[in-house]
């Protein structure tokens, strides 16, 4: 679980901002639930033999006895809570969430037991047009960070509950009679989630799922002109998609499309977003029928991205516009006054030196805010009027300016370039 500082924290707005203004676009609403749900929902939802529920919840019970959960996934409280508060009830519904999850996870690179997702959810629509405009979506999002480059669209059907279950029948019979050749994680999903075998890391495992039956052959009619009629909606709109035959999801409510934005600039922790259809969910908890579908995104592999590639803007991380110095107790007055106005009428971000110190060190601390600004007033400036200004990130020469109009001039002198 990682503490995020202040050197970290405008790579994170900077994602933050960039997705909720495209979540925006495609009119998605924002829900907040709480961090803890009772147990029995993930159970219920993610599925009783994944990894998730079998290995990684933080489970307790409270002072009542009850057992409660802190969420390792967002879909399953945001269907909770849509369900609960009747959104879903004769109406479509775009929501979106973002927040901490907790998973008991081996920590590593990109992966981590708190970590953190933003996820959006369409509910009430049944077609491949949600699909692949919840796909569009995330492709716009990467446009927008400057990351398309970097990832790649994976893509599957996992078709329906019959046709999975009776491509699993077929995989097990297969595999029960190899079993001497899996790796001692797919041995063990051999039992309990069969499915989940297809994404085995394990090369001798990949080589002995090549002779296996192919689900391809089990699709039903329905699923397979979904698929089609997405992929065709992604074809014209020019998202470019590979599908990956083997491409599962280690939570159970997925059905139809799945699909993963994947890189290669990240090690073995390459998957960014996460998502796919989930119509038989809502059923499943108590409520009535309704087709849903969704994604998560991992917002510490996107940071971590956006830092590889460098994505991230100076101006993103430019916190800090001027520095503004009284010099001496008599300024101090007149110094804040003008720091007070910067803020009011130019909307400058504006520190404000406090706490005295020689001039030298209040320079060297201007320079270190990162700001393109120094200002200070000393009684020379106090008598006539001025404040001195000093140009920290670029060869213009110092100069003083009137305090009449002092926010348009710097306004402008900025605007200008003269702060660079
Ligand atoms: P993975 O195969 O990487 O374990 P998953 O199938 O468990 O992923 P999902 O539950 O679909 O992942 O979550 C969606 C996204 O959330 C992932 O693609 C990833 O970007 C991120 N994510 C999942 N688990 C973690 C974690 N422990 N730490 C950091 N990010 C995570
Ligand atoms: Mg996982």
């Amino acid at each position: 679980m990682n503490d995020l500082l202040p050197d970290q924290s405008p790579v994170w707005q900077f994602l933050e901002t960039k997705v909720k203004t495209v979540l925006q676009r495609y009119g998605y609403a924002e829900v907040r639930t709480p961090i803890v749900e009772q147990t029995e929902l993930f159970k219920r939802s993610i599925g009783e033999v994944t990894d998730i529920v079998e290995k990684e919840m933080y489970t307790f019970e409270d002072r009542n006895g009850d057992s409660l959960t802190l969420r390792p996934e967002g879909t399953a409280s945001c269907v909770r809570a849509a369900e609960q508060h009747g959104l879903l009830y004769n109406q479509v519904q775009r929501l979106w969430y973002t927040g901490p999850m907790f998973r008991h996870e081996r920590p590593q690179k990109g992966r981590y037991r708190q970590f953190h997702q933003i996820g959006a959810e369409a509910f009430g629509m049944l077609g491949p047009d949600i699909d692949a405009e919840v796909i569009l979506m995330t492709a716009r999002l990467w446009r927008e960070l400057g990351i398309e480059s970097a990832v790649e669209l994976q893509l599957n059907t996992l078709a329906s509950s019959e046709a999975r279950a009776a491509f699993k029948a077929e995989l097990v019979s297969y595999l029960e009679s190899r079993k001497d050749q899996l790796d001692a994680d797919s041995l063990r999903r051999l039992e309990t989630n069969p499915l989940r075998i297809l994404d085995s890391k394990d090369a001798g495992t990949q080589a002995l799922l090549d002779g296996a039956p192919s689900f391809n052959d089990f699709i039903d009619e329905e699923s397979r002109l979904h698929f089609e009629q997405l992929c065709q909606l992604l074809d014209a709109a020019g998202v470019k998609y590979q599908i990956n035959p083997r491409l599962v999801r280690g939570l159970d409510y997925y059905g139809k499309t799945v699909f993963e934005w994947v890189t290669t600039a990240l090690g073995a922790q390459g998957t960014v977003c996460a998502g796919g259809r989930y119509d038989g969910l809502v059923e499943q908890l108590g409520g009535r029928h309704t087709p849903a579908v969704g994604f998560a995104m991992g917002v510490e592999r996107l940071v971590l991205l956006l830092e590889e590639l460098n994505a991230v803007p100076d101006a993103a991380r430019q916190l800090v516009d001027v520095y503004l110095i009284g010099i001496g107790d008599d300024n101090l007055v007149p110094s804040m006054a003008l720091a007070e106005s910067l803020r009011t009428e130019a909307g400058m971000n504006v520190q404000l030196h406090c706490g005295g110190g020689s001039f030298k060190s209040q320079m060297k601390k201007a320079d270190r805010s990162g700001a393109r600004l120094a200002l200070f007033i000393g009684s020379e400036e106090r008598e006539a009027g001025e404040v001195s200004v000093k140009y920290l990130r670029s060869g213009a020469e110092q100069e003083r300016l009137p305090l009449t109009n002092i926010s348009m001039a710097l306004s402008e002198r900025l605007n200008k370039g003269l702060g660079e």
